[in-house]
């Protein structure tokens, strides 16, 4: 049932037509229901296009996100809303080109002062490039499909793990709610992962930096900061449980990512220095490589 998003009250509909023929898009032949708690408008976001809603979507306004997770995007039978599975999938492949260039980038650091090749603490040498680190050559010395699966499998496994937890954990039984406060309980997983999701679409920022000048340190931590704060803002529009509770549900799905993440790394020989640590963070440690990654996306749309 759509609610109120201004105040949450349940609405039997959000609107009305009265004329077929004309575009609701542009705000004619509807009638927008008045909410009978609030005296306002249930949801005015039923007459914007895409460009208000992304642009609300990124200043985290509430009202927003109650249309896209109550009205628009939420199903009875609880299952994901069909552009929910491309917008997952777009950022699915959007991340596999950041990690792997991130990657790319952090690699010969740790390798150069690799024990087991002395010749490789040279940083002028030509044997310190990753290309020729004995742990490096594992991965890459692998044709680029195995790479680019390699890189899909990483990124598939880190939104399971990021998402998982905080589904596991909220589909706790009513009763454990009163033991465990810190934890909200909600009985649907669908719409955790599909909050989740939608606030992740500011991941899709480094598209921007084609336009603007992107060697700055902070543009691409910065996109990652405003993800977490997005993730949190949604989980608790969703639930209404509280930010410290969101917050803590997100610190436990990033812990969990940034923990298989490392694990599966560890497994092809990349080391855990500070980049492991900005890895944790959600923190890009390659501003170049997202540049890169921008520059391969770019080509591919343009091309
Ligand atoms: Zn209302």
């Amino acid at each position: 049932m759509p609610i109120c998003i201004e105040c949450r009250y349940p609405l039997r509909t959000l609107y009305t037509t009265y004329s077929k023929a004309d575009d609701r898009s542009l705000g004619k032949g509807v009638r927008l229901t008045q909410c009978p708690r609030c005296k306002r408008f249930g949801d005015k976001y039923v007459e914007h296009d895409f460009v208000v809603l992304f642009i609300d979507l990124v200043l985290i306004k509430p009202q927003v996100y109650r249309h896209l997770l109550f009205n628009r995007l939420g199903r009875e039978d609880d299952r994901f809303d069909p552009s929910i599975v491309r917008l997952g999938v777009l950022l699915l492949l959007f991340d596999v080109y950041l990690t792997w260039a991130r990657i790319e980038k952090a690699s010969p650091n740790p390798f150069a002062s690799s024990p087991s090749d002395p010749s490789s603490s040279d940083p002028s040498s030509p044997a310190s490039s990753s290309l020729n680190a004995p742990d490096a050559a594992l991965l890459s010395s692998q044709p680029l499909v195995l790479q680019y699966m390699f890189f899909l499998g990483l990124c598939t496994a880190q939104t399971l793990a990021f998402h998982l937890p905080i589904r596991f954990l909220c589909a706790h039984p009513p009763r454990l709610t009163p033991f465990i406060p810190l934890i909200p309980h909600h009985p649907h997983p669908t719409p955790l992962s599909t909050a989740l999701l939608v606030s992740s679409c500011t991941k899709l920022f480094p598209l921007l930096l084609i336009i603007w000048d992107y060697d700055l340190p902070s543009s691409a931590s910065a996109v990652s900061w405003a993800v977490i704060v997005n993730n949190v803002a949604a989980l608790e529009i969703l639930m209404d449980c509280g930010y410290l509770r969101a917050a803590l549900l997100v610190a436990v799905g990033a812990a969990v990512r940034a923990l298989v993440g490392r694990v599966v790394l560890g497994c092809v020989g990349f080391g855990t220095g500070i980049f492991g640590v900005l890895d944790a963070l959600g923190v890009p440690g390659g501003v170049e490589g997202v540049g890169r990654a921008v520059g391969v996306v770019g080509g591919w749309v343009a091309g």
